[in-house]
């Protein structure tokens, strides 16, 4: 049986409700449908689809004339128009209208991130790439169309989206997929849709059981869809089912009931003046006369669809029912005007590029030709029918090529993909290892740093208090070894320089031949406490100091000058000729004498006494020790005090020691110097003994 001549109904355009409402739109001019007082946009939209399932080009001016309004409305009103305008466009064949449309519609879905509006534009452009054979474009524009109406609560657009997936998975010939996909939203529709909804998908359901060849499941959803459809009375549906009904029937051999089903569908298109639907509807009658053997009616509805679809320019429509027509005059054997209508529904198949259609054409053209008789003519038309099937078997084998080769690829790059993931994890450990070694080594650069600084900081405070400690001990010396007053050696630092002091006798000869000794000269500043007492405590201080300055100017820098006491002075002379000894008591008295202090106005000067004698001191050829000489020179200042002041005694040497000891001598000086048993030197001072001028 060919199959070819009869037009499924066409899908997508799954007839809905059409209210009565409808028929009376119908009838009035388009431009004023609703009169001056306008229902709210969205339910006049509504009404619109409606019109738009089954009269496209009746609704089409309609929706131009709200257009204005629904783009300065709301996104849903909005949405909705452009959805229902690219629906309107596409079903009166302006396809490159349709596609600008849904592609603004897109756009704006996008721009006002809708997921309605944006499913509503995919699922259109989904049906336009369908009619356009771009399948698997069109499958996957109607499946992402379908993720999206599902996060919205339109029942309506959830519904034909979850309808149109479940069709795509059938035309993918995944039947399992497609069923489960239309039993999903079978539940959905009972649970949220109305009445329409139900038909809408139960009509789907029994078109999938057809398409799988179940066709007593089909019969058994249909049977459900006819009633539901019965509660809304909606001839568009009704008709929709009747059409359903007639493709189950036709596949199951019941021609009769085919026959009643579609002259049911036909009778209610025209009651709505749907005239697309008519036109197909009068083909697929044509068809199940030709079935029927009927080539009277057959040519009859034939030449009807013919009339019907150029009204509409409906050129599948045209075409098959050339061929149909092409088919009786054949079957009635008019070669010539069957040949010519064949040729002429094979011309317009040739025309649009349909060539699986063209190929199934041109098989029942050679057939049809051969039971007319025309043998030549058959041989033709099945040597057509073989050259487009193996152009069309190439076709596919080198897509079927193409989609391995794809797949081929797109595992070899998700092998690469997971290998460079790989890759990128051992290197983003790698630089994670490196992060943390570069940072521990930071730590430690700066845990250094802080440390040498610390040490340096440390260490420049030791040294800052290591050089304080050095001044504050060579302070510490010096006022251990010096006067505070007149800055000379103390009477402590003298005595540790005595214990050192190596007493030989030496000394050898100075530079005139004469003996060489070391000498001690003790002085007493004359009168002293009269001084303090006249003038003050603070002129007895300057006087001792002065006193200390001349006596560094009458002695050498090499000999020693201690502050022996209150206001006594000791100088050791380290060396000097044992006969210059008197030569420096002389200039230590004069020196003195002369030694003028200005104190607040006053000019004072004194006096010294002196006991002086050569150091080391050997009475009987052994040397005294130094405290013992000190003593004796002592004794000797105390002599020239007694005798006047103002003078020096010094100790020159002994006579006649075997009859005397040193101790004695120590005793009473004086009187050993009497007795003969020392020999003193005295040296007298030129001025008076106490001087003072104001
Ligand atoms: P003379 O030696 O000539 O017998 O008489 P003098 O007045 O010097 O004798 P004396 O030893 O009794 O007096 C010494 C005085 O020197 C007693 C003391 O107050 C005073 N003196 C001792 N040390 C200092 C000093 O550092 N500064 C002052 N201003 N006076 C001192
Ligand atoms: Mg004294
Ligand atoms: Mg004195």
């Amino acid at each position: 049986m060919p199959a070819a001549s009869t037009i499924r109904q066409p899908r997508r355009r799954t007839p809905t409700l059409l209210a009565s409402l409808l028929l009376a739109a119908a009838m009035l001019p388009a431009s004023c449908a609703w009169g001056q007082a306008a229902a709210p946009l969205g339910e006049r939209l509504a009404e619109i689809r409606e019109i738009n399932r089954f009269i496209p080009e009746r609704a089409l001016p309609m929706l131009l004339a709200v257009e204005r309004e629904a783009r300065a409305s709301s996104v849903e009103d909005k949405g909705e128009m452009l959805a229902q305008l690219c629906m309107s466009y596409q079903g009166v064949g302006r396809q490159e209208k349709a596609l600008a449309t849904c592609d603004e519609l897109i756009e704006f879905g996008r721009a006002a991130k809708d997921n309605g509006a944006l499913a509503k534009g995919l699922l259109r452009k989904g049906y336009i790439k369908y009619a356009q054979k771009e399948l698997a474009l069109s499958h996957a524009l109607i499946w992402e169309a379908e993720r999206l109406a599902d996060t919205t609560t339109d029942v309506e657009l959830r519904v034909r989206a979850g309808v149109s997936s479940a069709e795509s998975f059938a035309e993918d010939g995944n039947f399992p997929r497609a069923l489960e996909k239309t039993e999903a939203i079978l539940a959905y529709a009972r649970q949220h849709g109305e009445p329409v909804h139900l038909v809408i998908v139960l009509n789907s359901l029994a078109r999938l059981y057809g398409q799988m060849r179940e066709f007593d499941k089909g019969f058994e959803a249909l049977a459900e869809a006819t009633e539901a459809a019965r509660q809304i009375d909606s001839p568009g549906r009704m008709a929709t089912l009747k059409s359903t009904e007639y493709g189950l029937a036709v596949d199951t051999g019941q021609l009769d009931r085919a026959l009643a089903a579609q002259s049911m569908a036909l009778q209610l298109q025209r009651k709505i003046g749907a005239r697309s639907l008519v036109a197909r509807s009068l083909v697929n009658l044509s068809d199940c006369y030709l079935k029927m053997r009927d080539y009277r009616n057959a040519k009859l509805y034939s030449l009807q669809a013919i009339v019907a679809a150029q009204e509409i320019f409906d050129n599948v429509a045209l075409a098959t029912a050339r061929v149909n027509l092409g088919q009786a005059y054949l079957s009635t054997g008019n070669l010539l005007e069957g040949k010519r209508s064949f040729e002429a529904g094979l011309d317009v198949f040739q025309a649009t590029g349909d060539k699986p259609e063209l190929q199934a054409v041109l098989a029942e053209y050679g057939s049809a030709l051969e039971r007319a008789g025309d043998y030549a003519g058959a041989v033709v038309a099945y040597h057509r029918e073989r050259t487009l099937s193996n152009e069309l078997f190439e076709k596919r084998r080198q897509q079927a090529l193409l989609e391995l080769q794809e797949k081929y690829n797109a595992d070899k790059k998700q092998r690469q993909i997971v290998l460079l993931e790989r890759e990128n994890q051992v290197k983003s450990a790698e630089i994670d290892n490196r992060r943390l070694q570069q940072r521990i080594w930071w730590l430690l650069a700066v845990v250094f740093g802080l440390a040498s600084l610390v040490v340096g900081l440390l260490y420049r405070k030791v040294r800052h208090a290591n050089a304080q400690l050095f001044l504050k001990n060579q302070e510490l010396k010096q006022q251990s070894v010096r006067d505070p007053l007149t800055s000379l050696y103390n009477r402590r630092h003298f005595q540790e320089f005595m214990r050192g002091h190596r007493v030989d006798e030496k000394r050898g000869a100075g530079t005139s031949g004469e003996e060489m000794v070391s000498a001690l000269f003790l002085m007493d500043v004359d009168h002293f406490k009269h001084i303090n007492d006249t003038w003050g405590h603070g002129a007895g201080d300057a006087v001792l100091i002065k006193i200390a300055a001349s006596l560094r100017e009458i002695l050498r820098e090499t000999d020693m000058i201690v502050r022996w006491g209150g206001e006594e002075f000791l100088a050791f002379l380290p060396a000097i000729p044992r006969a210059g000894l008197d030569e420096v008591a002389r200039r230590l008295l004069g020196g003195i004498s002369e030694t003028s202090i200005e104190f607040q106005g006053t000019t004072l000067s004194v006096n010294v006494s002196i006991g002086f004698a050569p150091y080391p001191l050997a009475p009987d050829g052994e040397a005294l020790p130094w405290e013992r000489a000190v003593n004796l020179v002592d004794m000797a200042l105390y002599m020239a005090k007694g005798h006047g002041r103002n003078r020096a005694y010094g100790v020159r040497g002994f006579a006649n020691f075997g009859r005397t000891s040193m101790e004695e001598i120590e005793q009473n000086l004086e009187q050993a110097w009497r007795a003969g048993f020392v020999d003193l030197s005295i040296v007298t001072g030129g001025y008076p003994d106490l001087r003072a001028s104001a």
